[in-house]
C-alpha cells in the first residue's frame, strides 16, 4: 500500500462513524462461529476458519442474494443460546470500536434464534446484555433493532413484535421488516408498521434493494422512518420526491449490494447520484462478517465512487441525526463528531 493509501486509510478509520444497519447474525467472527459450535456440538461443514469461510462469506463471485444468504443457514443454529448472542453481541462493540464507530445500531430476528426453553423475548436479553458490557469495555454506544421477517408466518411475526414491545425503551430501539421482498411485498405487513407508528416505535424497512420500486412506495405511504438500501428509489419519482421532502435516509451498505447482485458491480452502485439528487445518504457495514469488511472499508469505496471526503464526513453526520436515539443524545454526538473531524482534517 503506498504512503498515501495507508494514510487515507488512517484517516478513514479515524473519521467518527456510526452504523445504523448492521445484522448481529451478519457480523460473527469465523473463529467465534467454530467456538461457539464446538461449545455447543453443533455441526459445521469445516473445522477451521480459512475453510469455514468458504462457507460463512461471500465474495464479489457470489451469484445471487440465494447465495448470499446460505451463509446464515451455518451460522444461525449456533446463536441459539444466551452465551452465544451475548457474546457476538459483545464482540460487534469490540470491533466497532476498532473501526471507529461510536455508535451500532445492531438488528436480527429474534424467532431465528427460539428454541424450547429459549424466548425472543430472551434471545433479544441476550444479545442486548452483550451490547451493555460492549458499552462499558470499549465505549460504543448501541441500539437494538428487531427484524419481522418476510418469510416468517403471522405467529411467528407476532412474537417478534411482542417481544420488541415489551423491550422497546430497554434497548430495543425500533422495527425492521427484512427478507425476501420479491415474494412477500410491504404490503403484507402494513399491520406492523401501523401498530409500531400507533406505539412510537421507529421503523425501518429493507426496501428497493432489489429491482423496482414498488416496496419502497408501500414503505414510504406506511410512514416508515428509514428505508434498508432503497437503492432502486431512482426508478421512481414520486418516491424520491416523498423521500427528500420527509427527509427520510436510505441505510445503503456498497459491499452488500454488489456481492448480492442488488446492482451489477460495486462501479454501478448508484451511490453519488443518490448522493447528489440530496437524499439522506447513510453507509453501513450490513454483515461485515459474512462480506469481510468493515466500515472503514466500505468509506473506502465511497470514495472511489466520487463521494468526496468532505461528502463522508457528511454521511456520517447524516448517520447520526438517522439514529434511532434521544435527540438531545443525538445533537450530543454530533457535536462531537464534528469536534473530532475538524481535529482529524488540522492533523492528517
Ligand atoms: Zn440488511
Amino acid at each position: 500500500m503506498s504512503e498515501e493509501n495507508a494514510g487515507l486509510d488512517r484517516y478513514l478509520r479515524r473519521l467518527p462513524k456510526v452504523d445504523l444497519h448492521c445484522h448481529l447474525d451478519g457480523a460473527v467472527r469465523t473463529r467465534t462461529l467454530l467456538e461457539l459450535a464446538r461449545r455447543q456440538n453443533i455441526p459445521l461443514p469445516a473445522d477451521n476458519e480459512r475453510d469455514l469461510n468458504r462457507f460463512v462469506q461471500v465474495t464479489a463471485a457470489c451469484r445471487s442474494l440465494a447465495e448470499f444468504l446460505d451463509a446464515f443457514n451455518h451460522i444461525v443454529p449456533v446463536l441459539r443460546s444466551p452465551e452465544a448472542l451475548e457474546r457476538v453481541a459483545y464482540e460487534l462493540c469490540e470491533d466497532c470500536r476498532a473501526d471507529g464507530i461510536h455508535y451500532v445500531e445492531a438488528r436480527f430476528a429474534p424467532m431465528l434464534c427460539v428454541k424450547r426453553g429459549f424466548s425472543a423475548e430472551e434471545a433479544l436479553s441476550a444479545a442486548l446484555r452483550g451490547l451493555e458490557k460492549g458499552k462499558r469495555d470499549f465505549g460504543v454506544q448501541s441500539g437494538l433493532i428487531v427484524c419481522l421477517l418476510r418469510n416468517h408466518s403471522p405467529e411467528e411475526n407476532r412474537g417478534a413484535f411482542n417481544a420488541l414491545c415489551r423491550l422497546f425503551g430497554r434497548g430495543a430501539v425500533g422495527m425492521d421488516l427484512a427478507g425476501d421482498e420479491k415474494q412477500f411485498s410491504t404490503k403484507l405487513f402494513a399491520d406492523y408498521f401501523e401498530e409500531a407508528k400507533s406505539k412510537s416505535i421507529p421503523t425501518t424497512c429493507h426496501a428497493g434493494e432489489i429491482e423496482g420500486a414498488e416496496n419502497l412506495k408501500t414503505a414510504l405511504e406506511l410512514g416508515v422512518d428509514r428505508i434498508g438500501h432503497g437503492i432502486h428509489i431512482l426508478q421512481d419519482e414520486s418516491c424520491v420526491n416523498a423521500a427528500l421532502k420527509a427527509g427520510i435516509p436510505l441505510e445503503i451498505g456498497l459491499t452488500s449490494n454488489a456481492y448480492s447482485k442488488a446492482v451489477p458491480s460495486l462501479a454501478r452502485h448508484p451511490l453519488l447520484p443518490l448522493f447528489k439528487k440530496g437524499l439522506t445518504v447513510t453507509l453501513n457495514t450490513d454483515d461485515r462478517g459474512v462480506l469481510g469488511i468493515d466500515l472503514t472499508h466500505e468509506y473506502r469505496r465511497a470514495l472511489e465512487l466520487g463521494i468526496p471526503v468532505e461528502g463522508l464526513q457528511k454521511i456520517s453526520i447524516n448517520g447520526v441525526r438517522s439514529l434511532f436515539a434521544p435527540p438531545a443524545l443525538k445533537s450530543q454526538l454530533e457535536r462531537q463528531f464534528t469536534q473530532e473531524m475538524e481535529k482529524l482534517y488540522a492533523s492528517p
